[in-house]
């Protein structure tokens, strides 16, 4: 970081880029015109149109290292099973970016980030981004959540990613603040124990209490149900570790989905 030759002293400095928490849910909003879509496309809409995004998705899991990857044309991967055609067929062509990736690379020091070029965009990024940003015209790339390592390693990591931000990185941390698929009742309300977790995380986000969030993953019987696993949770603390008082924070698409999904997101600017 401190030689000229850096990638991150090579990325153009630009006004602060805000950071997201989007709660992406099921697959069907990359295609589907619901509230949530309705509000993605709102919100691309709204931002500063980012130089690149790196995105942290729920479905990029590793152990015992994190992956960032590096190619230039990463490729859509249709990682789910059960949907329509359709969906399958969907591509989100946007290029990679190698320069942002290696910048990150460059800043983390609390952890070993590795190279990849074998994953690409895995549903968690692109069926938002391609609501997003539908023009697929901004460089995104993605790292992944080592499962081995508690939501706090995950905060220490994102606070290091923090200056990109003024390099034009749009952070985006893709996952859900509860995420129970065994749970799942198509057309029911929320359960109690979503509710109280969901409410418990919007709390604490208000506070800014990005440790306190990162605490409360398997804490408690509530917090066991919200999250039998925690890929789901982890991406909230990327946009949390980016962040800090000077980011105005406004919550959007806080309702549930099928009873044990919450798809609250919030947007730190
Ligand atoms: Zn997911």
């Amino acid at each position: 970081m401190t030689s000229l030759n850096s990638a991150f002293a090579g990325l153009p400095s630009t006004p602060r880029m805000p950071a997201l928490f989007v709660g992406h849910g099921n697959p069907i909003n990359a295609i589907e015109d619901n509230s949530y879509s309705r509000a993605w496309r709102a919100m691309g809409e709204r931002l500063p149109t980012p130089h690149a995004i790196l995105c942290v998705s729920a479905h990029w899991m590793t152990r015992g290292t994190t992956l960032v990857h590096i190619g230039a044309r990463p490729k859509t991967i249709h990682d789910f099973g059960g949907f329509p055609r359709e969906l399958y067929a969907q591509q989100y062509p946007a290029r990679g970016a190698p320069d942002a990736a290696r910048a990150a690379i460059e800043l983390v020091r609390s952890s070993h980030l590795e190279t990849d070029t074998e994953w690409g965009l895995d549903h968690g990024a692109w069926s938002v981004l391609i609501q997003m940003f539908p023009k697929a015209d901004i460089p995104v790339f993605q790292l992944s959540l080592d499962l081995s390592r508690a939501p706090q390693a995950h905060l220490d990591l994102a606070r290091e990613l923090k200056p990109l931000r003024e390099k034009g990185v749009l952070v985006i941390g893709s996952g859900n603040l509860v995420h129970n698929l065994m749970a799942l009742a198509p057309g029911a309300p929320a359960f109690d124990w979503a509710r109280t977790f969901d409410a418990e995380m919007a709390d604490r986000i208000e506070a800014r209490d990005a440790a306190g969030v990162g605490a409360a993953l398997g804490a408690s019987r509530v917090a066991r149900l919200a999250h039998p696993s925690p890929e789901h949770f982890l991406p909230v603390m990327f946009p949390l570790g980016v962040a800090d008082e000077k980011d105005d924070l406004s919550f959007f698409t806080a309702s549930f989905d099928m009873g044990s999904i919450s798809m609250r997101s919030f947007l730190l600017s």
